[in-house]
């Protein structure tokens, strides 16, 4: 028997929400988990754990743009993985237009044929595309794990809400990158 496989999802580091120069730029407790995030994206490579990648790529005119203001654009530098986190050779990217990684992208497949034992989830926003995205793994009854260092939100008291409803909602384990 195998060893347990575990996944881990880096959601929406892209240039428009980590760079301050960004379309819709997170803010300083964004930029604060670059390096938390950097450290679990080597381990899981380092453990042959898979590494999935969820970006926003919008079209011009997405519906989303109603509700904020026009980020991630298909093919633009703002819908880019920030320099710092790219990719490991053997990672996988996904485009994604909704908040939850699950909404027309290929994660459920993907999930489906490793079978994993725990999902960790990393990157922004913890109290949208984070929880939404553990929401859909509620759904299908994958563990998720939340490292409260590897998420972040440009509003602290989301922030904060997000994890506590994760936890209590959806079974969410919280832990920490750096112990
Ligand atoms: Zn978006």
């Amino acid at each position: 028997m195998a060893n347990p496989v575990n996944v881990l999802l880096v959601i929406d580091m892209l240039n428009d929400f980590m760079d301050p120069g960004g379309a819709l730029y997170c803010g300083d407790a964004a930029r604060k988990i670059i390096p938390a995030v950097r450290s679990l994206i080597d381990r899981f490579t380092a453990e042959k754990n898979p590494v999935i990648y969820l970006c926003d790529a919008h079209d011009q005119k997405d519906r989303e743009f109603e509700l904020f203001s026009p980020h991630a654009v298909a093919g633009t530098w703002g819908a880019e993985i920030i320099p710092q986190l790219r990719p490991p050779e053997r990672s996988i990217v996904l485009a994604k237009t909704r908040f939850s990684a699950f909404y027309k992208t290929d994660l459920d497949r993907v999930l489906a044929s490793v079978q994993p034992q725990e999902v960790w989830l990393s990157g922004v926003c913890t109290s949208i595309c984070i929880m939404d995205t553990a929401g859909d793994l509620r759904n299908r009854d994958y563990s998720a794990v939340v490292p409260v260092d590897a998420v972040a939100d440009f509003d602290p008291e989301y922030h904060a809400f997000a994890l506590k409803r994760m936890e209590r909602v959806y079974g969410v384990r919280l832990t920490r990158v750096s112990a």
